[in-house]
């Protein structure tokens, strides 16, 4: 593949897309670029200010004062807020919650698609998020929707939870995976839905593996017509 493509894929919370699009950057030697975590290192910056959720102004005005950076590190994405080092601060079900709330807010978006586009200015990416397709990449050269069921969105994301040492009920999982969705869904600005020249992947029942080979084989393929 001669053509360094744009690749985009959005979905809800827990359907797989970071580890699948992880995978996928590393199958065809692109970079991966995780923009939840730009959000959730917004959202950890709201809350240490102190700031409410929806005072925009005071918002509006931390979001032009801070600087976030995402590099590389052993096969992980590190993130760096205002030069500290967030990546495990950023994980929490708080943090979660908060990043979809504050996501919103229009100028929290504008803030971060300038990061965005340029991470993928020279192409050879995998965008992941909730707007990639729609939003930030429209152009993009393939674009995913992945997806699952809530039940096994939420167990997933339960099993990662505790993984890291959180002690969450699998209930308390799937409320907030189901209140986050619909938060991200029905929200004004860039809401998450599939765009209509994308291809809708359902990961209900499948493996990792499965997914990302669908996956690749939609991106070469796409790249053997241009030929
Ligand atoms: O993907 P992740 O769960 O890390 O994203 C955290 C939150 O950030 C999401 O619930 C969503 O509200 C927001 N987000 C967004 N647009 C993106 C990526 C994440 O609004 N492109």
């Amino acid at each position: 593949m001669k053509k360094r493509y744009v690749v985009t894929v959005d979905g809800p919370a827990g359907s797989g897309k970071s580890t699948v699009s992880r995978m996928l950057a590393s199958g065809l030697s692109y970079v991966y670029l995780d923009t939840g975590a730009l959000y959730r290192a917004l959202a950890l910056k709201v809350s240490v200010a102190g700031l409410d959720a929806d005072d925009r102004v005071g918002i509006a005005a931390l979001c032009s004062a801070t600087d976030i950076a995402l590099f590389e590190c052993e096969g992980a994405t590190r993130i760096l807020l205002d030069g500290r080092d967030v990546t495990e601060l950023i994980r929490t079900p708080e943090i979660s919650m908060l990043a979809s709330t504050v996501s919103a807010l229009p100028e929290v978006r504008q803030r971060l698609l300038a990061v965005q586009r340029e991470a993928a200015r020279s192409g050879g990416i995998v965008a992941e998020g909730r707007d990639m397709g729609t939003v930030v990449f429209p152009g993009a050269d393939v674009k995913f929707f992945l997806t699952a069921g809530p039940e096994e969105r939420s167990r997933r994301r339960w099993l990662e939870l505790r993984a890291r040492g959180h002690e969450v009920s699998l209930d308390e999982v799937l409320r907030d995976v189901v209140r986050r969705d619909r938060q991200d869904s029905e929200r004004v600005i860039a809401p998450l839905r599939p765009s209509e020249d994308g291809v809708l992947v359902d990961s209900t029942g499948k493996t990792i593996d499965e997914v990302v080979q669908e996956m690749l084989g939609a991106v070469r393929g796409k790249a053997s017509k241009a030929l």
